[in-house]
């Protein structure tokens, strides 16, 4: 393992915050740690990993539990008794239907982006009131759908919201909506998910000439528009920066309901974007210390006059993922041990292909799952995909792995394993999900089954084997 102190998320900002540790139930992850290593023995035990079934993800459910829980403590511990909060979760950091169900359990909503994941969030049983939509791409037949269930939308830009005017005009919905906007009080350290640079993508960009007046305008025209969002960007963003694009939000918010004379915006949607240390065990910044940041920076948005939405998917559900791999051969290359395992860039995309901005942990388990001991070693561990760069960790120290051992990817419960990229046609991995009972005893749940070859050869076209050839003019 790594040093413990230095943080991978490249915000700088420190990671053992002291004062933002006290308030999680877990925050040094000690136990965490414990649970991974009681379950990666047991799914070995229980036969979910073996030499047939080399690669498989586990989800620590109640960690997932407790990062709900923590989310919502360090709100409710900064916001007015009585102010309606809905934290919904990013369906896009893990699109599977029994985790949005179980966050559903713990009181989260969905944050959607798309018609699948909508379709998700309903699967789950995520009730129309609980979600939001957001996408920069929204169809009409997509608006209407959202606007006739009930469902928040942000729109993205004039264009959207002329199509939202006729469907409004049409027939009046009950969906809560708001109008996006980029602060863009700048970028992180990860170009690709920073989204409130000056040339962002996303919402109106508001210190473009003109637009922050354009913004009023359509909320001063349009009684409707009672709501407004900003997310202001992914890992990477340090926290100071996240603040003051909430900052920002506000004041157009408070500018917007004094032209109107009244409280028409009535909730604003922070989004999401807490950054996550991929570093350490801990978790790190914690919820509460945003909180407190918010609080201590815009006061005025947790008065009671403003009800608030979060949309944060990474920090939910990151740490409480591994992918465990068997390693099928040890090998060395060039001075150095190669570790090649089942686990690669159909697991992890990011990693593989931005391997600066995207580090893993990797913890080296014995063919028995058990913890392995011994000196550390720098060593490679390699995926099983058909090109050099396909490594899930370069020049890693940990104890040597050797052919039988399993390597487990760490902290990758978000944007890894349930984001496969289908790279020589590598099927998609099982998720089960575990709990344990403290005395060694480890229950799974299935939550996705590894997908067949047989489905592989379907998905790839073999019932339309024949098309190209009977193709004639
Ligand atoms: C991706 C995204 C989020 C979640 O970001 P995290 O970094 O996973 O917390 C929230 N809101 C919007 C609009 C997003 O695009």
């Amino acid at each position: 393992m790594r040093a413990n102190m230095e943080n991978a998320d490249g915000t700088g900002d420190v990671v053992a915050d002291e004062a933002g540790l006290t308030d999680e139930v877990d925050p040094r992850g000690a136990g965490r740690a414990a649970r991974r290593d009681e379950a990666v023995r047991a799914a070995v035990e229980q036969g979910l990993l073996d030499a047939d079934v080399p690669l498989v993800a586990l989800l620590d459910v109640q960690g997932i539990r407790e990062s709900a829980a923590g989310l919502r403590a360090a709100f409710d511990a900064v916001t007015a008794p009585g102010t309606p909060v809905l934290h919904a979760f990013a369906v896009k950091a893990s699109p599977l239907v029994p985790v949005l169900r179980l966050l559903r359990a713990e009181g989260i909503g969905a944050e959607v982006a798309s018609p699948g994941e909508l379709a998700l969030a309903r699967a789950a049983g995520v009730e129309p009131e609980h979600t939001v939509l957001d996408s920069p791409a929204k169809t009409l037949a997509e608006l209407r759908e959202a606007l006739a269930l009930g469902i928040a939308v942000n729109a993205d830009n004039p264009q959207e919201l002329e199509r939202i005017d006729a469907l409004m005009a049409a027939s009046p919905s009950r969906s809560p909506l708001g109008i996006r906007v980029n602060p863009q009080v700048g970028g992180g350290s990860i170009e690709a998910l920073s989204t409130a640079t000056a040339t962002s993508k996303f919402g109106v960009a508001l210190r473009d000439e003109g637009a922050r007046e354009w913004v009023i305008r359509a909320y001063l025209d349009r009684p409707w528009l009672t709501r407004l969002h900003a997310h202001s960007g992914s890992q990477g963003i340090a926290l100071s920066m996240m603040a003051r694009g909430v900052s920002e939000t506000y004041a157009l918010a408070e500018e917007i309901n004094g032209r109107a004379g009244r409280q028409q915006i009535d909730t604003i949607d922070i989004g999401g974007g807490l950054p996550v240390n991929f570093a350490s065990e801990a978790s790190s910044p914690t919820y509460g210390a945003y909180a407190r940041l918010l609080s201590e920076t815009v006061p005025g948005l947790f008065d009671g006059r403003y009800g608030l939405v979060t949309e944060f998917g990474r920090s939910l559900l990151a740490k409480h993922g591994m992918v465990v791999a068997r390693v099928e051969y040890a090998k060395s290359a060039g001075g150095r041990p190669v570790a090649v395992t089942h686990a690669g860039v159909q697991v992890a995309a990011r990693t593989v292909y931005a391997p600066q901005s995207w580090p893993l942990r990797i913890a080296a388990y014995d063919a028995k799952g058990r913890p392995k001991e011994g000196p550390a070693v720098v060593q490679d561990v390699a995926g099983p995909a058909c090109f050099a760069g396909d490594l899930l960790a370069q020049g890693q120290e940990l104890p040597l792995l050797r052919q039988g051992d399993y390597a487990a990817a760490l902290d990758t419960g978000a944007y890894y394993f349930a984001h496969h990229y289908a790279y020589n046609s590598l099927p998609r991995p099982a998720v089960h999900g575990f709990v344990t009972d403290g005395t060694g005893a480890v229950t799974f749940a299935t939550v996705r089954p590894a997908q067949t070859i047989e489905e592989i050869v379907a998905e790839s076209g073999a019932p339309h084997a024949h098309t190209l050839t009977d193709l004639t003019p």
